[in-house]
């Protein structure tokens, strides 16, 4: 149920909650309430080098902490948001607690100067907001540099609006030193051919692909290959979602993957028990 507590117990169906808020009119008018009062706040998931374990960067994740039914998963609210033209209010809220959470660490000396913090913005927040104009604002706000920051983007963005698009993540890259991942890499309509068009620096690897090796070993295990190897012959950054054991994490380390993020390497977290990890890491 919704009020189960603690790190990550997030399992509500869109139906569930609709029920327990009597209507999705009155789930949107919380929602609404929710964005005013603090109650979305991001969760801190390790992205890790998977040849040395050590943690290079988080992405962060919207949690909605409803103050009486618990955890709210943004699968649930991320899309109803969408749908409100509220998208964007979200994103922003996750991005400048991100930004302040890093400039944090980075005063207390427990990330290095390579270090990562990742958030996702929505294809609405593209075609809604000059996103970069924001970021710059942000980022400025808080004493933090680009550099320091990537953007999760997935593949719709590429669908709508492409030529405003390209242009808000050629600026994040050009004038805020930013970099920019591709989230969900071959869930979508991924094309190939679009791949060569696009501004992008890191590709995530979807925990489907994952999925599909263990279901049809041997030819799973060609396409995730030779997707490996494009990727590192492009020159992209890869990073594979949701590993969830050593099984996974050997198998992809061998095919070449620099990067993974997932629950066996640690689940998203509040910023408070993320620092104590890093600075646990730090100490060796
Ligand atoms: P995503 O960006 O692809 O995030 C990865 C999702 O995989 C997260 O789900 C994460 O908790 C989950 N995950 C991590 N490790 C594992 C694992 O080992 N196994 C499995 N099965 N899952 C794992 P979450 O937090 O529920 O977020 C769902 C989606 O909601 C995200 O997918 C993203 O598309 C969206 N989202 C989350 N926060 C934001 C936000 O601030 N803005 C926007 N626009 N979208 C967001
Ligand atoms: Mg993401
Ligand atoms: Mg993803
Ligand atoms: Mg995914």
């Amino acid at each position: 149920s919704a009020k189960k507590s603690g790190e990550d117990s997030i399992v509500v169906a869109t139906e569930e909650l609709v029920r327990e808020f009597d209507s999705q009119k009155e789930l949107m008018e919380e929602f609404k309430r929710a964005l005013m009062k603090e109650e979305i706040v991001p969760y801190f998931q390790p992205k890790v080098d998977l040849k040395t374990g050590r943690i290079t960067g988080l992405e962060a994740l919207a949690r909605w902490k409803h103050r009486e039914r618990g955890f709210i998963s943004p699968g649930t609210f991320i899309p109803m948001a969408e749908e409100m033209g509220l998208v964007s209010k979200v994103d922003f809220i996750i991005a400048e607690a991100t930004i302040k959470a890093l400039k944090n660490w980075i005063t207390r000396g427990v990330v290095d100067k390579n270090f990562k913090a990742s958030f996702n913005i929505s294809v609405r927040t593209f075609e809604d907001i000059d996103v970069s104009e924001k970021l710059k604002f942000l980022l400025e706000k808080h004493g933090v540099s680009g550099e320091a920051v990537e953007v999760e983007v997935t593949e719709s963005v590429f669908i709508n609006k492409i030529n405003k698009v390209m242009g808000e993540l050629s600026c994040l890259k050009d004038e805020l030193g930013m970099t920019v991942a591709l989230d969900d890499f071959t869930a979508g309509h991924s094309s190939l051919r679009e791949l060569g068009k696009l501004s992008i620096d890191t590709l995530k690897f979807d925990r489907g692909l994952l999925m599909a090796i263990k279901e049809n070993a041997k030819r799973g295990r060609i396409i995730y290959s030779n997707l490996i190897n494009l990727c590192n012959d492009m020159g992209y950054n890869s990073v594979a979602e949701g590993i969830e054991d050593a099984w996974e994490r050997d198998f992809l380390r061998e095919e070449g993957v620099s990067h993974g993020q997932g629950y066996y390497f640690g689940r998203p977290m509040p910023e408070e028990s993320f620092g104590e990890r890093l600075a646990e890491e730090r100490r060796g």
